[in-house]
Formats: structure tokens, C-alpha cells, sequence
């Protein structure tokens, strides 16, 4: 076999070899990733700027969320862990979109 085909051939080898390269280092990184979040702490957070204080978080999740009343905006209370379920309730609910998760 020669001329156009194995070119194509070595191409298409090379390219194989090239992607499972770098499908190694993107698994090599997630796992990287991955490792440094489970020394850092997982925490919520509100965008202040997007917030539109409708109180819906708080209806959802009391426990995380609250009104601050000397400021008057909604803030987050700092827990060691934070419940799940009821903060990705909230994140989903939040019309504003800016409830989120944050690694520290
Ligand atoms: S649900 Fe979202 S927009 Fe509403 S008060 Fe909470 S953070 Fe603000």
C-alpha cells in the first residue's frame, strides 16, 4: 500500500495517537481537579450584584439563608457543611441565577 491511502492511514494513526494524548492528560487534570476539591471546602455563594431580593432562597432553605437586617441584603450563614439538596433547591429556584456553589 503506498501514495494517498497510507498517507491517510498515517494521518489518521497520528491523529488517533494525538487525541488519545490528550483525552489522558484531560482525565489526568479532571482527576487533579477533582482531588483539590475534596481538601477544599465546598461553600455557597450569592452574586449581591445579580440578587433581586425576592426572599425565595430563604423560603427554601432558612437554614443557609437569611435576610442580614443591619445591611439589608440576603447573605449566606456559615455552616461547616452545607445541606445539598436544599442549597441546589434554592439555586434552581433563584430567578436571578446567582446562587452558586464555591470551593475554597
Ligand atoms: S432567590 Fe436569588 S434572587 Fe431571590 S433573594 Fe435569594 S439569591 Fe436573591
Amino acid at each position: 500500500m503506498g501514495g494517498i491511502q497510507q498517507m491517510r492511514d498515517d494521518f489518521s494513526s497520528h491523529n488517533s495517537h494525538v487525541l488519545i494524548k490528550w483525552l489522558g492528560r484531560d482525565r489526568a487534570w479532571e482527576e487533579k481537579v477533582n482531588q483539590r476539591r475534596e481538601v477544599m471546602a465546598k461553600v455557597v455563594s450569592i452574586d449581591l450584584g445579580e440578587c433581586n431580593d425576592c426572599e425565595g432562597c430563604i423560603e427554601i432553605c432558612p437554614e443557609v439563608f437569611r435576610r442580614n437586617e443591619s445591611m439589608g441584603y440576603i447573605e449566606v450563614v456559615e455552616l461547616d457543611e452545607y445541606p445539598e439538596e436544599e442549597v441546589l433547591e434554592a439555586i434552581n429556584i433563584c430567578p436571578a441565577d446567582c446562587i452558586g456553589w464555591e470551593y475554597i
